[in-house]
């Protein structure tokens, strides 16, 4: 029997040993903990290694070392599983290209992912099948994923008593069971969002209270009407008008953000906002439409209208006056410009993606041999 056999042996007893109430362990000289998932991995095997750079040092040694800049350098090796992930990631940077055109880049778009598909692992989830799956994935499990690396016990700050011969008896072993249960809840929460579909939602009271709306499109799961009660005086109502001086009703999204953006003021501020979004007004021109005459939707006895605002008898007129204003043949030009910039921009990067993609095809063929 070789010797690296009797090795195995050895760490094989360890590993059934480990105690899984105080899992970081001290490691023989050659082993070092995975920067991804702590477990313990030889560095005689020649794993891929990254660099945690600490900047940094936690404890009674931040003392010693004031007025000295802290810098140390610390090799981790990553284990066959942490290795396999990031291939994943980086096939997902190289084929996707909608990813780099949101993330940025493509090292972001593999450390995102990456840590994304740490999380999963981490909730025991399975990995994503599309773009959508990948983003779902990174918006809820990516900062948990980030957050359970066994490197910042290194990076950026030196975590006390933290040396490299250390390291964990099971993947993710330092990961405590209340991140693990975080992380089951932000799978069970990215499964939810991933079939929640945007669905037409009426509103519970006929129509919004501002703008008279009687349904919105809005995320099964979302709530997209909020509960109000509004005196009718400062909306049009009017003094002295037969009727109740207050309705209890609901606004629209469109509405309750005017609401909101007036201080959570019910009256002509809010009303004539929300009339400007509704009518496709945009910000930076001179002065807001006078809003006299105007009274919001539950003053008036009318039934849910289809668009915002429909029911206003001047809306057309509204609409041409405070609109959006078809652009001059200057400014198409202008637009075109830029347009044809940006287009020229993301077309040579994605050319020199491609021949890094392409190179990198090269080296993995010419290594396999
Ligand atoms: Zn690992
Ligand atoms: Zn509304």
């Amino acid at each position: 029997m070789s010797k690296g056999h009797h090795k195995r042996d050895a760490m094989a007893e360890r590993f059934a040993a480990a105690d899984l109430a105080n899992p970081i362990v001290d490691l023989p000289t050659d082993v070092r903990g995975c920067a991804r998932c702590g477990v313990a991995v030889r560095m005689s095997t020649d794993p891929p290694t990254i660099t945690a750079t600490s900047i940094s040092v936690a404890g009674p040694m931040a003392m010693t070392s004031a007025g000295q800049r802290f810098h140390r350098e610390t090799i981790l090796p990553l284990c066959p599983a942490c290795t396999e992930r990031r291939e994943v990631a980086q096939r997902w940077a190289d084929d996707e290209w909608t990813l780099a055109q949101r993330w940025g880049s493509l090292p972001v778009v593999v450390g995102r992912v990456w840590c994304a598909l740490d999380g999963i692992v981490l909730a025991g989830g399975k990995p994503p099948e599309s773009v959508r799956d990948v983003l779902l994935a990174a918006k809820h499990l990516g900062d948990i994923g980030n957050g359970a690396q066994w490197s910042l016990r290194f990076s950026p700050v030196l975590a006390q008593g933290a040396k490299p011969e250390q390291g964990t008896m099971r993947p993710w072993g330092h990961v405590a069971e209340s991140v693990r249960t975080d992380a089951r809840a932000a799978y069970a929460a990215m499964l939810l969002a991933r079939v929640d579909q945007p669905i037409m939602r009426a509103c519970p009271s006929r129509g919004c209270l501002y703008c008279g709306v009687g349904s919105v499109l809005a995320l099964r799961s979302a709530e997209p009407w909020t509960p109000h009660m509004f005196t009718l005086a400062p909306i049009g109502g009017g003094q002295g008008r037969a009727g109740q001086a207050s309705r209890a009703g609901f606004l629209c999204p469109t509405c309750e953000r005017a609401y909101q953006d007036e201080g959570q003021a019910n009256g002509m501020s809010a009303l004539t906002r929300s009339l400007l979004v509704a009518l496709g007004h945009r910000e930076g021109r001179d002065g807001p439409p006078i809003a006299s005459g105007l009274e919001a939707w539950c003053v008036t006895e009318r039934p849910p209208s289809a668009e915002p605002f429909g029911w206003l008898s001047n809306l057309d007129r509204l609409r041409a006056e405070w609109g959006p204003r078809p652009e001059s043949a200057s400014q198409r030009r202008s637009r075109e410009n830029r347009e044809a910039a940006a287009r020229k921009r993301s077309e040579a990067a994605r050319a020199a993606m491609a021949a890094d993609h392409a190179r990198r095809v090269e080296r993995d063929r010419a290594a396999r041999g």
